[in-house]
């Protein structure tokens, strides 16, 4: 079986499908992967041929950098739309030459998406957040900012959109892309229990295989309790944050470490402590295996991993999807909220913390997410849900 898969560039979309990309390789599928240089090792290392999309992302100037390191919702969909024109010719002659049997695609991703449709071929949505639709999006609460971003880009974006009707694609809208619909065969990479409004996606189109993560066996927890932050790999330029994290805890009782991400060098932050130790990238799995406490930014894969190993969460979410999962996490006990202004204040963000590895509850409660996650059937279930769609070889354009 021949399967075309296209994912955006990012981290927490890529590393869910790697385990499933692994799965599907070992059992004599060829895989071509579009992504970028960035992941090449990863799906290689899994098993497919990758095909690098770099040369064909959209050239941004500073303006724009600036607005896609807040994750404007406008300038995100206009960069894709641009992507899908130029890597246009790319996929088409892939398609035509290579007859894909079924297309998978992340769910942010347009060219994946609007490529599947334009040559009617089956395809599967592969979803690393929540399933969204009109009843779970309502988990997300945007910021007033976040809001204007989306209505005031709407002119920009339509006239993306009408460029690539002219190149033979049926676009709506962005939200229309991005959002699921009943009949999209999906997968989600975590559970139905944790997804909120669960009961209005159908078993018949909707796997939830939770989450697919590289297991790492726990360590025991004997001597100091070890603190791990971290912001993600997108949105992490928060050196105030981190500040405020390192004069909580240096010098006290518990050991901290921090993934502070690849936009600027941890030696900025000052000498830190002795009990105090920042990375710009860590084995997040690894360490995750020995912490007693996550501080996270609730992107779903972290969030789903911090449950996964049954490492209580302090929620410190900066986005709506983030907000949505966050709100998740706290509603099945396995993690507490961080209020902004206990963030900024070290005294209370000490307390927060000691509050947090003393609560039996929280314990417990992510006990249960880590049973109820790992009961999930996993890559092998989104790989037997791919091989039937690719069979029923219908596609629902
Ligand atoms: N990650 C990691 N090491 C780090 C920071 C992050 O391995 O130092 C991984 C993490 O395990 C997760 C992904 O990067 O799989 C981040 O995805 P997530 O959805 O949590 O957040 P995003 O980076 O997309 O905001």
């Amino acid at each position: 079986m021949r399967i075309l898969w296209f994912c955006i560039p990012a981290y927490g979309h890529t590393n869910p499908t790697i385990e499933v990309v692994r799965e599907l390789v070992s059992r004599g599928h060829e895989v071509r992967y579009y992504s970028f240089e960035e992941f090449r090792e990863k799906i290689e290392g899994a098993g497919a041929r990758f095909v690098a999309c770099d040369t064909y992302l959209p050239p941004v100037d500073t303006k724009a950098v600036r607005k896609l390191r807040r994750v404007s919702t406008t300038e995100m969909s206009v960069q894709s739309f641009r992507t899908v024109a130029n890597l246009d010719p790319l996929v088409s002659d892939d398609v035509a030459s290579w007859h894909p049997d079924v297309v998978v695609t992340d769910s942010a991703c347009f060219w994946g998406k609007l490529a599947a449709a334009k040559h009617g071929l089956p395809w599967v949505c592969s979803t690393t957040t929540f399933a969204f639709n009109e009843h779970s999006s309502k988990y997300m609460s945007h910021s007033a900012s976040e809001i204007a971003d989306m209505v005031l880009g709407l002119p920009r974006m339509n006239r993306e959109i009408r460029k690539l009707r002219s190149l033979g694609y049926e676009v709506k809208s962005a939200l229309d892309i991005v959002s699921n619909k009943p009949e999209d065969n999906t997968i989600v990479y975590t559970s139905r229990s944790f997804q909120p409004c669960s009961e209005t996606f159908d078993e018949e189109h909707y796997r939830f295989v939770g989450p697919s993560v590289r297991d790492v066996a726990p360590k025991d927890k004997v001597g100091r309790a070890l603190v791990y932050a971290s912001l993600g790999t997108v949105i992490n330029d928060h050196p105030g944050f981190y500040h405020t994290l390192i004069d909580a805890l240096g010098g006290s009782d518990v050991d901290l470490l921090i993934s502070c991400g690849r936009a600027f060098d941890p030696a900025q932050l000052g000498e830190a402590p002795g009990n105090v130790c920042i990375e710009q990238y860590v084995d997040q799995m690894e360490v995750l295996s020995r912490a007693s406490l996550f501080v996270t930014h609730c992107g779903m894969n972290s969030a789903s991993e911090g449950m996964w190993m049954g490492v209580p969460e302090l929620l410190f979410p900066l986005t709506g999807e983030q907000r949505a999962v966050a709100r998740r996490v706290a509603e099945v006990g396995a993690g507490r909220l961080l209020e902004e202004a206990v963030a900024r204040d070290s005294a209370a963000l000490r307390g927060a913390v000691h509050d947090a590895l003393a609560d039996e509850r929280l314990c417990e409660g992510s006990a249960r997410m880590r049973d109820d996650l790992r009961s999930c059937e996993g890559p092998r279930g989104a790989a037997d849900f791919i091989e039937q769609i690719a069979r029923s070889n219908v596609a629902p354009w």
